[in-house]
């Protein structure tokens, strides 16, 4: 470990494509922040012994991404409520004897669809399509801003309904499959599948968004996503990829392990005009 410097970095498996060292390395400029932030290709099986190594070697913070968050999650030995929630970790803190978990993502998404792009959620039907880590991350704080309906679609049916029922004491959430869709317009659609990794696009019918003010891919990549296409192609008169919410899960990370809130918009600018 460096003396001088604190550590910081993203644990997961692959991460080589990973933006995350650019963008902390950013904020920590903009900030003062005497830090660096690494990249830790970790496979499943070293994950934990990894992690305990590096916070007994002075590390400070590691965000989590895939496959590791459900292990982060059972590694912590705290977890911040929207983590419970969540049952996934983004984000671990260490802080002498204290291993505290907690999952921004979903907070980032918020603050992009609210701060940046100006959408209300209030009052607002939203459909989710997929049921795994990053949609278990955004339901708790979408619901907090009072949607009508959040309908969660996934490939698998069961899922898609064991999902909606974790989150239905906290407001109306119902799971379906993905070819259920006919039951209705949706003003947001998020797509929280990872099919535009590979290309491919959820098979939901176009026709769910035929009144969608907002079609958002969390996937984000150089150029437009295949969801991002796929629903210009459809008429949607607004189409985004995800990278304001990686920016602002990254911001929410960063504000807990330094206790001081980077301004988004420098590298966000950066990001989206690149
Ligand atoms: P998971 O692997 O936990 O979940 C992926 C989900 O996508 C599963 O429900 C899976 O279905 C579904 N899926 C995969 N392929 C298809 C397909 N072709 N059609 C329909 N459903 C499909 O991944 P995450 O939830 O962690 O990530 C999801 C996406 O969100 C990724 O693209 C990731 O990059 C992005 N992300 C972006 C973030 C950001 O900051 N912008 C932060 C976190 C994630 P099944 O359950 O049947 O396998």
């Amino acid at each position: 470990m460096n003396d001088a410097l604190d550590e910081y970095g993203l644990i997961g498996h692959p991460v080589a494509h990973s933006w995350s060292p650019f963008i902390h390395g950013v904020f920590a400029r903009q900030t003062g922040q005497a830090m660096t932030y690494r990249l830790h290709d970790v496979p499943a099986e070293q994950f934990e012994a990894y992690v305990l190594d590096f916070a007994a070697r002075g590390g400070r913070g590691l965000n989590v991404t895939v496959p590791h968050k459900m292990a982060a999650a059972r590694l912590a030995r705290e977890l911040t409520p929207r983590a419970q929630r969540a049952g996934a970790v983004n984000t671990l803190s260490f802080m002498g004897e204290r291993l505290l978990g907690d999952n921004t993502d979903g907070a980032g998404l918020v603050r992009d669809l609210r701060d940046n792009l100006d959408v209300t959620v209030t009052r607002r039907r939203i459909l989710i399509c997929g049921a795994g880590g990053a949609a278990r991350g955004a339901i708790g704080p979408l619901l907090e801003l009072d949607p009508v309906e959040i309908v969660i679609a996934g490939r698998s049916l069961e899922r898609a309904r064991a999902l909606a029922a974790d989150f239905a004491p906290l407001g109306p959430v119902l799971g379906c499959a993905l070819d259920d869709l006919l039951l209705g317009h949706f003003d947001i659609v998020i797509n929280a599948t990872s099919a535009s990794l590979t290309g491919a696009v959820p098979a939901i019918p176009a026709t769910v968004i035929e009144s969608a003010a907002l079609c958002y891919d969390m996937a984000y990549a150089r150029g437009a996503t295949a969801f991002v296409t796929w629903a210009r192609e459809q008429g949607c008169p607004r189409a985004v990829q995800g990278w304001g919410m990686l920016i602002e899960q990254a911001a929410e990370a960063f504000e807990l392990w330094r206790g001081i809130r980077p301004d988004t918009g420098p590298v966000r600018r950066l990001l989206l005009t690149a």
